[in-house]
This record gives structure tokens, sequence and C-alpha cells, in this order.
């Protein structure tokens, strides 16, 4: 049977992923052009970022819980919500797509295995009685940040949160915390990095809760790797290249939390139609091209980001001059977790006030 191509599957996607992490780069010099002219009294030549508010899992994830109660999008941080539905429908569509062609987390993380591949010949194994509680974790901690978001927190509460002050330059805390990192930061960062070289995905695999989220959405996701065992010959060779080590050849359908849709086990199969993107049996037989499916993963994120930019979703209530007032300040208590909680809640010179009222 005829060998099926193999490099446009893997290239569509490497780019689709080195044009996000473009994006995401472009991104981030933009804002800390912005953050620090304005730390200096100055006035930035370019405006703050949109997507910067997609590095505010948290403050999304909370205001995904308004957004769902009926308060609609809630305008310090819409942004951040734009991408965290993006990634949501994106996983809905070809399950947990997100991590294999936008997050460049993942990719800097496939790029340190492939590193240590080349260093050590092949990534150190974690033995199975290791690896299954490992893996857990990136869940009890995603269990963790729903648990104290969606059930310690009340809705009131969450509306105090996003409308405090810290919430407000939470994007400019979280550059100065990695401008200036601590010792433990950089023992934290510098363990994760060296790690991910020895341990393919170390962070991705074990400890990241965004993961584990995007993984359990795509349990529902259509559109999943199917093998068609009639003309399956076993060779395992699916198998041997997935970087999330699944059984490929063993599987029928690959609904596991761990797939990332990334379609390398495709690309590696040697008989056509053998191993590819399908929607469910009782739905289609028909096969989902790669180069499609990648598109298609790609798009359903930009039609989200999309509508909320067109819709007006997008740049935060907070103008130019109140950013401006507040960096400057931004060491005071009024910007700490507890501090700007407290001044939200506590009756505060309108100057401090969002404009956006709890309700
Ligand atoms: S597991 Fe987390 S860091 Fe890794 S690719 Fe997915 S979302 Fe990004
Ligand atoms: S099963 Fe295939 S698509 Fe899923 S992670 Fe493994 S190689 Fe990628
Ligand atoms: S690579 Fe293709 S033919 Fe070989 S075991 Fe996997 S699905 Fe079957």
């Amino acid at each position: 049977m005829a060998r099926r191509e193999r490099f446009p599957i893997v290239r569509a996607r490497r780019w689709v992923q080195v044009a996000f992490l473009v994006v995401v780069v472009a991104i981030g010099a933009q804002f800390t052009h912005w953050a620090l002219a304005l730390l200096a009294g100055r006035q930035p030549a370019l405006g703050r970022p949109g997507g910067v508010e997609g590095f505010l899992p948290i403050s999304a994830l909370m205001s995904l819980r308004l957004w769902l109660a009926g308060d609609g999008v809630h305008p310090i941080h819409p942004a951040g919500l734009a991408i965290l539905l993006g990634v949501v429908a994106m996983s809905l569509v070809l399950a947990k797509s997100f991590c294999s062609h936008v997050c460049p987390v993942g990719l800097l993380s496939e790029w340190l295995g492939r590193l240590g591949q080349r260093l050590l010949g092949s990534n150190l194994a974690v033995p199975r009685w290791l690896d299954w509680p490992l893996r857990a974790l990136k869940f009890l901690l995603l269990g963790f940040f729903v648990w104290a978001t969606w059930v310690v927190m009340d809705l009131p509460g969450t509306r105090a949160f996003l409308d405090s002050p810290y919430n407000k330059v939470a994007d400019v805390k979280m550059l100065l915390f990695f401008a200036e990192p601590s010792r433990l930061t950089i023992a934290v960062l510098g363990v994760l990095v060296v790690g991910s070289i020895f341990v393919r995905d170390l962070w991705c695999r074990y400890l990241c809760p965004y993961g584990a989220l995007v993984g359990l959405l795509g349990r529902f996701a259509p559109l999943k790797v199917t093998r068609d065992q009639a003309t399956c010959t076993d060779c395992a060779k699916c198998t041997k290249v997935c970087p999330a080590r699944l059984p490929v050849h063993r599987l029928v359908r690959v609904a596991s939390v761990e797939c990332t849709s990334c379609q390398d086990c495709v690309a590696a199969c040697p008989i056509k139609d053998c191993l590819a993107v399908r929607p469910p049996r009782w739905a289609s037989s028909r096969v989902v091209r790669p180069i499609r499916a990648v598109a298609l993963a790609a798009l359903v994120w930009v039609a989200v980001a999309g509508a909320f930019r067109v819709s007006g979703h997008w740049r935060s209530e907070i103008g130019q001059d109140e950013f401006a007032r507040r960096l400057q300040e931004i060491d005071s208590p009024l910007y700490t977790h507890v501090g700007g909680l407290a001044a939200s809640e506590s009756p505060t010179p309108p100057e401090l006030r969002s404009s956006h009222a709890p309700r």
C-alpha cells in the first residue's frame, strides 16, 4: 500500500506552533515596552496588547464563572476570557489540540525533549509505577484552582476580586515577578528546564493544570485519532513516536486525556488512512485529512478570539491614564492579593474603584 506523505503533516503543525510562538513573543515584547514606560513615568509609543491576558488563567477562570452566571464579559481582562473560551472550543473539537498547536510552552517543551534525545540518545522513561501518580498531580492542581475560585469563593467574592486593584495590574505584577525572580523561582524554573531535557514534557505531563483542563475537555471532542483494525499491520511505529507514550497500536480510538492530537502517530503510520483523525463511527466513516485537522484546530481558536475582538470585548476598560497612575503606585499594599481585595470591599475613594460595579 502507498506510503503516506509524512512531511506535510509534521511541518503544518510546526508552522502553526511557530506562528503562535512569534505572536506570543511579539505580545510579550510590546507589553514589556508598554509597562516599563509607564513604570518609568513615560508615555509608551505602543499600547497595551490585550493578548497578554492569556497569561492570567486564574483571572480568566473567574471571568468564565461570571460569564456562565449571566454577568456578561467582565471588562477588566476580557481578552483573557476570549483566549480561555478559544482554548475550550478547540479542545472540544479536536482533543487537547491547544497543547500541540498553540501553547508556546508546549513547543518549548518539545524542543527541550528533542535536545535531550540528541544529547542522550533518548529521553528517560519514568517507570510506570511512578508515572501514574505523577500524572495525577496536574489534576490535583486543577482541582485545587477550581475549588479555590469556584467553590470557596462566592459570586460576590469573585466580582470583588476581578474588580480589585490587584487584578487590574496582575499582568504587570507577573512581569515584575519574572523580571526580578527570587532564588526559589530561578531554582524551580531551572529544574523544570533541565528536567525537560531528560524527561520529555516534564511540566506538561505531570504538573500543568491547564493541560489537565484541556485533556478532560478533550474527552468530549468528536474528532479523535482512530485506528482502522482491518488495515493495521501491528508494526507499532505509531506507538514508538507518540510523545504521550500511549500504546496507539493497541487502541482503536485514542480517547486518553494525555493525547494532544499532535498526529505524530498518523505521520508515522505507513498505511494510508489506517491511522487518522475521524469523527465518531456513528456520525461518519470519513477521514479528516491531517492538514485539515491542523487548520481546523487553529481556526476554531482564531474564530472565538476574533468574535470577541469584533464584538468589542477584547480591550480592557481601564484607560491609559488609569494604568499610568496605578503603575506609579504599584508597590503599595493596595496591589497585593489581600490589600487589593480589602480595598475593593471597603468604601474606597471613587478613583480607586472600577467603573464596573459589582452586581
Ligand atoms: S500541558 Fe500546559 S504548558 Fe503544556 S502544552 Fe498544554 S497547556 Fe501548554
Ligand atoms: S496518540 Fe497520536 S495524536 Fe495522540 S499524542 Fe500520541 S502521537 Fe499524538
Ligand atoms: S503505525 Fe499504522 S499500521 Fe503500524 S501499528 Fe500503528 S496504526 Fe497499525
